[in-house]
Protein backbone atom coordinates (compact mmCIF):
# COMPACT_ATOMS: atom_id res chain seq x y z
CA UNK A 1 0.00 0.00 0.00
CA UNK A 2 1.43 3.17 -0.81
CA UNK A 3 1.96 5.71 1.92
CA UNK A 4 0.37 9.21 0.36
CA UNK A 5 -2.75 8.38 0.13
CA UNK A 6 -2.81 6.48 3.51
CA UNK A 7 -1.03 10.42 4.71
CA UNK A 8 -3.85 12.25 2.51
CA UNK A 9 -0.61 13.63 0.48
CA UNK A 10 -0.37 13.65 -3.03
CA UNK A 11 -3.40 12.00 -4.29
CA UNK A 12 -4.28 14.56 -6.62
CA UNK A 13 -2.87 14.45 -9.91
CA UNK A 14 0.43 16.41 -10.51
CA UNK A 15 0.20 17.03 -7.40
CA UNK A 16 3.65 15.26 -6.45
CA UNK A 17 5.68 15.82 -3.25
CA UNK A 18 9.60 16.83 -3.42
CA UNK A 19 12.42 17.30 -1.44
CA UNK A 20 12.70 20.56 -0.16
CA UNK A 21 15.42 23.17 -2.26
CA UNK A 22 18.50 21.76 -1.18
CA UNK A 23 20.55 24.53 0.70
CA UNK A 24 23.76 26.03 -0.86
CA UNK A 25 26.22 24.95 2.22
CA UNK A 26 25.03 21.02 1.28
CA UNK A 27 25.37 21.14 -2.69
CA UNK A 28 29.04 22.93 -1.64
CA UNK A 29 29.52 19.67 0.55
CA UNK A 30 29.03 17.28 -2.27
CA UNK A 31 30.91 18.85 -4.46
CA UNK A 32 33.40 19.20 -1.57
CA UNK A 33 33.06 15.38 -1.24
CA UNK A 34 33.49 14.63 -4.88
CA UNK A 35 36.28 16.86 -5.94
CA UNK A 36 38.56 14.76 -2.80
CA UNK A 37 40.96 15.64 -1.25
CA UNK A 38 43.52 18.88 -2.97
CA UNK A 39 46.56 17.53 -4.54
CA UNK A 40 49.03 18.84 -2.83
CA UNK A 41 51.71 17.54 -0.59
CA UNK A 42 50.15 18.33 2.18
CA UNK A 43 47.91 15.78 1.36
CA UNK A 44 50.03 13.54 0.10
CA UNK A 45 51.20 10.15 1.49
CA UNK A 46 54.62 10.86 0.55
CA UNK A 47 55.22 13.95 2.85
CA UNK A 48 56.62 12.87 5.99
CA UNK A 49 56.23 14.11 9.70
CA UNK A 50 59.88 15.26 8.94
CA UNK A 51 58.38 17.41 6.29
CA UNK A 52 60.86 14.94 3.69
CA UNK A 53 59.12 13.91 0.45
CA UNK A 54 59.79 10.01 0.32
CA UNK A 55 59.39 9.66 -3.46
CA UNK A 56 62.03 12.46 -3.91
CA UNK A 57 63.93 12.48 -0.37
CA UNK A 58 63.71 16.06 -0.50
CA UNK A 59 62.11 18.29 1.35
CA UNK A 60 60.36 20.41 -1.26
CA UNK A 61 59.78 24.21 -0.53
CA UNK A 62 56.60 25.79 1.47
CA UNK A 63 55.33 27.39 -1.64
CA UNK A 64 55.65 24.22 -3.62
CA UNK A 65 53.92 21.79 -0.66
CA UNK A 66 50.85 24.04 -1.04
CA UNK A 67 50.75 24.87 -4.52
CA UNK A 68 47.77 22.17 -6.08
CA UNK A 69 48.18 19.78 -8.75
CA UNK A 70 51.70 20.77 -9.14
CA UNK A 71 52.97 17.05 -8.86
CA UNK A 72 52.17 14.18 -10.87
CA UNK A 73 54.16 11.70 -7.53
CA UNK A 74 51.17 12.82 -5.39
CA UNK A 75 49.41 9.87 -3.83
CA UNK A 76 46.51 9.96 -1.27
CA UNK A 77 47.06 9.51 1.97
CA UNK A 78 46.16 6.19 3.32
CA UNK A 79 43.60 6.47 6.66
CA UNK A 80 45.37 4.64 8.86
S1 LIG B 1 55.26 13.10 -4.07
FE1 LIG B 1 54.94 15.19 -4.80
S2 LIG B 1 53.09 15.88 -3.78
FE2 LIG B 1 53.86 14.10 -2.66
S3 LIG B 1 55.14 14.94 -1.03
FE3 LIG B 1 56.45 14.48 -2.76
S4 LIG B 1 56.61 16.39 -3.90
FE4 LIG B 1 54.84 16.55 -2.53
Amino acid sequence: MALRPVLGEGDAAGDEMSRHAEPDFVTDYKRWLAAGPPRCCHTCENYGNDGMCVEFFMTPPAEFAEAVGECPSWMQEVPF
